[in-house]
């Protein structure tokens, strides 16, 4: 069981578990794992300073020479590591609130570092101890601030600058005073673009906004779409690796919508490929890839398992529900910029209105519910789920990539057990609203029924 580590590195209130002394031995304990060239940069958070010089204390006193990148999106730092370095290691809380801060290794790809790692890292900080070089082996520690600037061009490489040139779109963007400050706006003005910017003042106290793009964090945002008729308002998380759209009308569009529009680009402009998501994802997704010549895989949730299938079966896309989309020949890592550049490209390329793209995607309703159950009951309860679903005479087809994934006639039902919180999620799917909140409820009976 691990100790420390989340679904993708340490979360934790900054300069209180998360103070120097703990960065830097957990950051020396990755170091003498990786034994080369790190890059670490990281988020506009108050704290991401602090921690980042006593990251970069620990990589060095374990041997590693250091390449501080500055700040900058939690892709830009997955960009360089792929490219350039042994590993790299970002100072973000994401979407949390400002008093968070985090740490995320990456390896020499750039993803996330496996399970097996993370295990050897918390050993060596509780257990052993990280390995200290003597004084003539200490890493040297540079810095390179060009890599905000290339991340910017090889993300601008990947879309049709002239189409979208010419479309002169009024692009509306809030990067929550995050990460994205540094990129967004540049990218958009690059594509020729009349953008305004909201709260793309870089500030760890997030005095705009709360980080997380959920609608009830946008009201600005949809507000200031409306006043001034732009054509879109984009908003990215912390770190910016999440890009949520405000259509035309300032109507929030959900993330697996932009999902299934930029795959529906992806696999047309290449002739099919494969996608990559996970088990929580919308059909929408397997509609828009069986009408494309394209083939969905899906993983338990986490984008680095999305990422990582990506990289070993060569895969073309992939992305997550909640607007995380995954560019392998660019991140092995959500990216928020390449996906906002894709969203307005195919504004341009199809002269059409976002809301009139979503308004063509399939359809479908969903319905997310919660319920708690201890620890230590998750699996027995999750057993005797599965159990049922085989034996009954219905035939219900079982996916257990993730908890228990049911498929009935009226649409699917996925019962998981959270990683972090004592609570079963229950995410359901059908072509109705009641149907999706029907199924919702069933599966949440269906956890009820075995914590008698
Ligand atoms: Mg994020």
């Amino acid at each position: 069981m691990k100790k420390l580590f989340g679904t993708f590195g340490v979360r934790r209130l900054a300069n209180q578990e998360l103070n120097p002394e703990f960065a830097s031995k957990l950051a020396a304990a990755y170091g003498t794992l990786v034994q080369g060239k790190v890059a670490v940069g990281g988020d506009t958070r108050t704290s991401t300073s602090m921690i980042k010089h006593a990251v970069i204390s620990g990589l060095l006193s374990s041997g590693c020479d250091v390449v501080d990148l500055g700040i900058l999106p939690t892709p830009g730092v997955q960009y360089a590591a792929r490219n350039y370095f042994d590993g790299g290691v970002i100072i973000t809380a994401s979407h949390n609130p400002p008093q968070y801060n985090g740490i995320k290794f990456v390896d020499e790809d750039g993803i996330g570092i496996p399970d097996v790692m993370e295990e050897k890292i918390e050993d060596m900080f509780f257990n052993e101890n990280p390995k200290r070089v003597a004084w003539d082996e200490i890493g040297e520690v540079t810095i390179n601030d060009r890599i905000v600037e290339e991340y910017q061009q090889e993300a601008l490489k990947r879309v049709d600058q002239e189409v979208i040139k010419k479309a002169g779109l009024k692009i509306v963007v809030d990067c929550g005073s995050g990460a994205a400050c540094f990129t967004a706006p540049y990218i958009f003005r690059k594509l020729g673009c009349d953008v305004l910017t909201l709260n793309c003042q870089p500030d760890g106290f997030f005095p705009g906004r709360d980080p997380e793009p959920i609608k009830e964090n946008l009201k600005e945002l949809i507000e200031v779409v409306k006043a001034t008729g732009a054509d879109l308002g984009v908003a990215h998380d912390g770190d910016a690796d999440r890009t949520i759209c405000i259509d035309e009308n300032g109507e929030f569009v959900l993330g697996d919508k932009t999902f299934a529009l930029v795959e529906r680009q992806m696999l047309q402009e290449n002739n099919g490929g494969l996608v990559v998501t996970t088990v929580a994802t919308s059909k929408a997704i397997y509609d828009v890839a069986n009408a494309n010549n394209g083939e969905v895989i899906a993983t338990a949730v986490g984008d680095l398992l999305v990422a990582r299938k990506l990289k070993e079966e060569d895969g073309l896309f992939g992305g997550e529900e909640n607007g995380g989309l995954i560019f392998p020949d660019f991140v092995y890592g959500r990216d928020a910029a390449l996906s906002a550049a894709k969203i307005i490209e195919i504004m341009a390329k199809e002269d059409k209105p976002l809301s009139k793209l979503v308004s063509e995607l399939p359809v479908y309703y969903s319905e997310k519910m919660k319920i708690k159950c201890p620890d230590d009951l998750k699996k027995e309860v999750m057993d005797k789920i599965a159990e049922e679903i085989d034996n009954d005479p219905q035939g219900y087809e079982l996916d257990t990539t993730d908890g228990v994934k049911i498929f009935t006639e009226d649409g699917w039902v996925i019962i998981r057990p959270s990683g972090t919180e004592p609570i079963f999620r229950c995410f359901s799917e059908s072509d109705s609203q009641d149907k999706a909140s029907k199924m919702a409820q069933w599966g949440i009976s269906l956890v009820e029924k075995y914590l008698k």
